[in-house]
Order: structure tokens, then C-alpha cells, then sequence
């Protein structure tokens, strides 16, 4: 079973998606993390992939499709994952959706986490002093929350086409607070 954690940048989807895989145990496959450790470590796809990023723009789809068929190829992928941050574009979405039925596997449901704008510019200006990520700067994350707007957002509406259980949760709360909501959410499905 794959679950899909949705939201816009500063959602605290990783951050929840991290609690929900551990609680599983099952991986937390964020794409986002593997394209920082291809940065970290200088390889080719982190050479390609890091201006991209520090731009706040995306990196192409089928650079991302082939990132996540070889995760999900991994073992211990075998038993479900949790996505966080893809599928991000409607052709990503189409991808996956090729790939779990090839593989016989289903997608369970879309946790899309729900955060008013304001507060998504003061978390990401707040990591950017934790963490250092170049694109948590102002303008890289302008252009990230309109990347999300134009290319992210319409993934939800592909997926209530698919009839896929999209389920809402209010993430401006805590993370305790934001967590306990998904625990119950997920529970009553
Ligand atoms: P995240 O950690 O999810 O905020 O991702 C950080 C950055 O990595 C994004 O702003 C994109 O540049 C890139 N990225 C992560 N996931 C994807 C994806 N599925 N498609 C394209 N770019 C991605």
C-alpha cells in the first residue's frame, strides 16, 4: 500500500510523513531528500538536479520517475511506502500510476495537508535558519509555493478523477497537534 503525503512547501509533510512511515515502518521515500544527498554527495544527477532546486523550479519528470522506480524497486519497498513529495506534476501522477500497476500494488490515499500561506513563508523562513537549505531563501521559495500552485495543485484534481481517497487535514497546528489529526484521520479510513 503507498500513501501520498500532498502539500505545499512548509506543510510539514516530511515531518509528518517521517511519523507515519515510522509508526508503519514502512520507508518515508521523500524525493526531496534523496536529490539532497545526490547534491551532497556530487554526483551527476545532483550536479543536474541542484541549481534546478535552488531555484525553487522542478526537477523533470523523468529524471523523477526513474529516481522513484528505482527506490520502489528496493526490498524493503516490498511491504509499502509513504511518498513525500511526489508524485508533483499530473505526469509524474500518470507514472506512478503505471508503475503500481505493474507491480500489483495499490494507492491507498492522498494526505493532503492544508496550511494558510502566511504561515508556510514564516516555517520555511524558520528552517532556512535551522537547516541552511539554499532554497528556503524568500525568493526560491516564491517561486516554490507558485510551482506548487501551477504544476503540484492539479495532481489533486487527477486524482479525484481516479476516485482516489483524498483526505484533508489541517496542518497549521503543531507538529504534535498536526500528527494526532492524521493518526485519528487515518484510523477512521
Ligand atoms: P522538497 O524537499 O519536497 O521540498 O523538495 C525540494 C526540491 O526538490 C523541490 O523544490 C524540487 O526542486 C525538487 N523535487 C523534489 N521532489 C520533486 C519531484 N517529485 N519533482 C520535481 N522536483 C522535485
Amino acid at each position: 500500500m503507498i500513501t501520498v503525503f500532498f502539500g505545499p512547501p512548509g506543510s510539514g509533510k516530511g515531518t509528518q510523513a517521517a511519523v507515519v512511515a515510522e509508526r508503519r515502518g514502512v520507508p518515508h521515500v521523500s524525493t526531496g531528500e534523496i536529490l539532497r544527498a545526490e547534491v551532497a554527495a556530487d554526483t551527476e544527477l545532483g550536479r543536474e538536479a541542484g541549481p534546478i532546486m535552488d531555484a525553487g523550479h522542478l526537477v523533470p519528470d523523468d529524471l523523477m520517475v526513474r529516481i522513484i522506480e528505482q527506490r520502489m524497486a528496493q526490498q524493503d519497498a516490498r511491504g509499502g511506502v509513504i511518498l513525500d513529495g511526489f508524485p508533483r506534476t499530473v505526469p509524474q501522477a500518470q507514472a506512478l500510476d503505471a508503475m503500481l500497476l505493474r507491480r500489483g500494488w495499490t494507492l491507498d490515499m492522498v494526505v493532503a495537508l492544508d496550511v494558510p500561506e502566511e504561515m508556510l513563508q514564516e516555517r520555511v523562513l524558520n528552517r532556512a535558519g535551522e537547516e541552511g537549505r539554499a532554497d528556503d531563501s524568500l525568493a526560491a521559495l516564491e517561486k516554490r509555493i507558485r510551482v506548487y500552485k501551477d504544476q503540484t495543485l492539479p495532481v489533486l484534481g487527477y486524482y479525484q478523477t481516479r476516485e482516489i481517497a483524498i483526505v484533508h487535514v489541517d496542518g497549521s497546528g503543531t507538529i504534535e497537534q498536526v500528527a494526532s489529526h492524521i493518526r485519528e484521520t487515518l484510523a477512521r479510513h
